[in-house]
């Protein structure tokens, strides 16, 4: 009777994440989603611990309510080589095309490898056979397979938040022949575009143990998995609310001067220097007579222990002064570049003061602002985003104007038609974009995915799946 009745139950949801919220209501789109996730379904939230000087087995309980949290342990070391090392100087620059910043060293894969065993021994010691297990983005690309190896056979997911490398990337990283290893232990693989589902079947299909099933399914060595995309989204309705209930913060700009905005981490993938160029280049050929636009761009240092970080900071203070060296007057200073971190409120604020939001990555797995820039405007008289083809917002955001940030002509007329677009035409496109950004919003993300998840059959080692 007690097996009929632990069969009934219905499984756990494990989460696995670099980081865990140490708020009890945590704020921001994905944590809180996966908060709201598993006070749902209940389960457990593993996150990296504080680095210390020695790295312990298992893991170690979080104070917390309707669900559990625990830490896994990282020594000093680790955090240096697996996080700031193989993670954030080798696997981001590499799946953001950047394989010009790669800075490639076997011990930092050796600790990337250590610690995603160190999780895969934890959380083998701790899952019931019917606890579906959710892997977060890029810090723990192997860790499926490590807990293959262990004999797991729990339903595994894995979803990545930034881009799906092309083939030809992958031959940068000495791991790369890998990678299909590493993807087939899961049973489903989320990315978020269509155009990374495209570019990881460019790379699955080069490898000789992976054979194509259609419909986003694969055989690997007689196993099937999936890899599908599923767009996350931001909570909509919280961030519109949010936006019409702050008060605009103080900017001493004229009240009708149009107010172009970007916010993003300081971070290469976003585009800054090509994007403060592409301003410049509106301002040289605007009418000397016209409107004196204010462009505000919020970016926060990031990730400042790795050196690639360390050169933008300064390239983009430079860009910025000789664009108003050349521009500015007594009462106008044209570019407003802001290295605090703001509030959300006030953040929500200004994205609806905003006439223009300026959302124009290199590359990006989604960028979330253009999805908050467009729930936080007012439907009745709403701003113009601009908006990157590399964004993988692009694919369902169509109806913004859509940039090539390498072109500095197509940006400059891309600010002057937003500036100058018809009432009509705005609120066209408008609604068309907030259409999709509260429809599939951050709940129908986690729900899409994990319905997705849950509906694998149970595993077969060694039959392929019917
Ligand atoms: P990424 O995850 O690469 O940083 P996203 O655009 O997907 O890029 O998500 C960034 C999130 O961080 C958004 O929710 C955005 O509002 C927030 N954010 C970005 N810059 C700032 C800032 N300067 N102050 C406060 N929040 C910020």
């Amino acid at each position: 009777e007690a097996d009929a009745e632990a069969q009934e139950k219905p499984g756990r949801l494990i989460v696995i994440s670099n980081r865990i919220p140490t708020d009890e209501v945590p704020a921001g789109g994905l944590v809180y989603a996966i908060h709201e996730a598993l006070n749902d379904i209940g389960g457990l939230w593993i996150g990296a611990g504080t680095p210390s000087d020695e790295a312990q087995e298992g893991l170690t309980e979080v104070k917390s309510e309707a669900y559990d949290k625990a830490t896994f342990s990282l020594s000093r070391t680790e955090y240096d080589r697996y996080y700031l090392g193989y993670s954030n100087s080798v696997l981001w620059p590499l799946f953001h095309h950047r394989a010009d910043l790669l800075s490639v060293y076997e011990r930092d894969f050796e600790a990337y490898r250590e610690v995603n065993r160190r999780v895969a021994r934890a959380v083998a010691e701790i899952a019931r056979p019917d606890d579906m297990i959710w892997i977060q983005d890029y810090h723990f690309l192997m860790l499926a397979r490590e807990m293959r190896d262990l004999g797991l056979k729990n339903r595994i997911g894995l979803f990545l938040h930034i881009p799906f490398p092309n083939a030809s990337d992958i031959l940068a990283l000495p791991q790369g022949p890998q990678i299909a290893n590493w993807l087939a232990a899961h049973d489903l693989v989320g990315l978020q575009t269509q155009r990374d589902v495209a570019a990881a079947r460019e790379t699955l299909r080069r490898d000789p143990d992976c054979e194509a099933m259609g419909n986003g399914n694969w055989l690997f060595r007689g196993r099937e998995f999936a890899v599908l995309s599923f767009p996350i989204g931001i909570d909509a309705e919280e961030f519109a609310r949010k936006a019409a209930e702050s008060p605009v913060p103080e900017l001493q700009l004229s009240p009708d001067a149009p107010l172009l905005l970007g916010v993003d981490r300081l971070d290469y993938s976003k585009g800054l220097v090509h994007r403060f160029r592409g301003f410049g280049a509106y301002l040289e050929q605007r009418s000397q007579h016209g409107t004196r636009p204010t462009f505000l761009q919020i970016a926060p240092v990031s990730r400042e222990d790795v050196s690639a970080y360390q050169d933008i900071r300064e390239e983009l203070e430079r860009a910025a002064g000789s664009i108003n060296g050349a521009y500015a007057d007594l009462d106008w200073t044209p570019i407003r570049y802001v290295r605090r971190h703001v509030a959300r409120e006030r953040l929500a604020a200004l994205f609806r003061r905003a006439n223009v939001a300026l959302v124009t990555p290199l590359a990006d797995g989604m960028n979330l602002v253009a999805k908050e820039f467009v729930a936080a405007q007012n439907p009745d008289d709403p701003g113009v985003l601009i908006l990157s083809h590399f964004a993988g917002a692009a694919e369902q955001m169509q109806a913004a104007l859509m940039v090539n940030p390498f072109d500095h002509g197509n940006f400059a007329h891309a600010i002057d038609r937003a500036l100058h677009m018809s009432l009509a035409e705005r609120q066209d496109r408008h609604a068309s974009l907030r259409e999709n950004v509260f429809k599939q919003d951050i709940a129908w993300w986690t729900r899409t995915y994990l319905n997705r998840l849950s509906r694998v059959p149970a595993y077969q080692e060694d039959r392929p799946r019917d």
